[in-house]
């Protein structure tokens, strides 16, 4: 039985390794090149850094699937790692990520935010991201910690966010706390490397997918940009559904310009045990990560960076040149004292980088979505696809529950 995947990022990688292992004739149209967002960004220095950290981050007990996916393919190391914040933007002034109660000593009026802290109701539920936040730490730490780097990550009003990632990605702990304490791990091999391997028994067609051949209920093949059809008894779509489906309406991501810099530099940008640092301040950048972390040799002296400007498709970051970025970074790093020259630096552009936790957009996707599944013969899953701000744990757990419902839906196993 045939299977064709679209895009080959986590999500089609790895269920495309699933299915061809239960026997399935699997292709994968990817229309760049394979890794989505996991693709790494290389030098020409030889060195490369992901485009953005990509830890795995997973609980042994309780998401151990994806470490046993993963190291198939490659090891994986256990690593402590450790964020700081910036909110008076200078990096002499290192806060702690995780926001900690101890972060609060560092402030002239710390009597006014603790007596703001035992008003405030605590960790409570609620819809939408500001309420949450004021809830748990006051008005005066949302507004130098949080309000104007959500702003700044989203794009949108922290009013209107809302989501079930709070609880997950938030916490107020006593002291300096390691970034995920349940356990992170990061690949002694590329991303790319572990994501090729996983499809090695896949046929792989370079070729940007436009839409659907329908058939009444059924997908009968998808169109390409080169004018081919591939037909196939069954579709999976870890792209934007818009793309496929008979629709006025477009899904908005949040898109981000990812730099990427080898350089020389006078000194280490953050605390030694800290791998990267949030800038909830005036600067474009929302985060910058020191790569000393990967199993590279890193001369000493030198630095590999990546710096985030989060932005929409099309706006004026967005358009911006690479030598607008390189230029912006080590402006920043001139300000800070230190003495930089890059010896490589190249961009990336990430269109689908974060879908927009907004009531509307989420309502808009499942319009979307609800006509790409009237369809019998589609799946759906990933980032991008089902329009989750997910992870690579919970994509590579939808892979084995996408995995089943195939498998129970056809019962390839008994034929193959
Ligand atoms: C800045 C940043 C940091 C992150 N850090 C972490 C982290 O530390 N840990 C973690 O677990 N997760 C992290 N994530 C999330 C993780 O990167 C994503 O959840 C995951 O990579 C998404 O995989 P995907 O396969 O769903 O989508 P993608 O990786 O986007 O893959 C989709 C693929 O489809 C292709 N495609 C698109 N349109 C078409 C078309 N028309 N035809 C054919 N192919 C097409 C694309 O080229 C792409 O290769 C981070 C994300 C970002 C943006």
């Amino acid at each position: 039985m045939d299977v064709t995947i679209i895009g080959a990022g986590v999500a089609g990688c790895s269920l495309g390794h699933l299915l061809d292992e239960a026997g399935y004739d699997v292709t994968i149209v990817e229309k760049d090149a394979i890794g989505g967002l996991l693709r790494e960004i290389e030098f020409d220095s030889g060195y490369h850094c992901d485009s953005a950290p990509h830890l795995l981050f997973y609980d042994e007990e309780e998401e151990a699937i994806v470490g046993e996916l993963f190291s198939q393919f490659t090891d994986l190391d256990a690593h402590e790692f450790y964020a700081a914040t910036y909110p008076r933007g200078g990096l002499e002034d290192p806060h702690h990520y995780p926001v900690s109660k101890q972060n609060i000593d560092r402030w002239d009026d710390a009597d006014q935010i603790r007596e703001e802290l035992a008003e405030a109701p605590g960790k409570t539920d609620a819809e939408f991201f500001e309420e949450y936040m004021l809830n748990q730490v006051g008005p005066t730490l949302y507004e130098r910690y949080n309000k104007h780097y959500t702003e700044k990550h989203w794009g949108i009003d922290p009013a209107r966010i809302t989501g079930d990632w709070f609880d997950f990605k938030i916490s107020f702990p006593e002291e300096e706390q390691e970034f995920f304490g349940d356990g992170a791990y990061y690949p002694t091999d590329k991303y790319t490397e572990i994501l090729s391997g996983m499809v090695s028994g896949c046929e792989v067609v370079f070729d940007g997918v436009t839409d659907l051949n329908t058939d009444g209920d059924t997908i009968a093949s998808v169109r390409t940009e080169s004018g081919e059809e591939l037909t196939s008894d069954l579709f999976v779509s870890t792209i934007d559904p818009s793309i496929l489906v008979d629709t006025e309406e477009e899904l908005n991501y949040r898109s981000m310009v990812i730099l990427g810099a080898h350089l020389e530099a006078s000194e280490r940008l953050f605390p030694e045990h800290v791998d990267w640092g949030y800038f909830p301040n005036h600067y474009e950048f929302t985060r910058i990560t020191d790569y000393e972390f990967t199993p590279q040799s890193i001369p000493g002296g030198e630095y590999i960076l990546t710096v985030e400007f989060p932005c929409f498709v099309g706006d004026d970051v967005w358009s911006r040149s690479e030598e607008w970025f390189e230029s912006y970074l080590l402006d920043f790093l001139d300000e800070q004292g230190i003495e930089a020259e890059t010896i490589d630096a190249k961009i990336r552009r990430a269109p689908h980088a974060y879908p927009l936790p907004v009531n509307e957009e989420i309502e808009k996707f499942e319009r979307i979505n609800g006509k790409l599944s009237s369809y019998e013969n589609v799946f759906n899953l990933g980032r991008v696809s089902t329009y989750e701000y997910i992870w690579i744990k919970d994509i590579v757990q939808q892979a084995y529950e996408t995995l089943e419902e195939i498998t129970t839906t056809t019962d390839v196993r008994a034929t193959d």
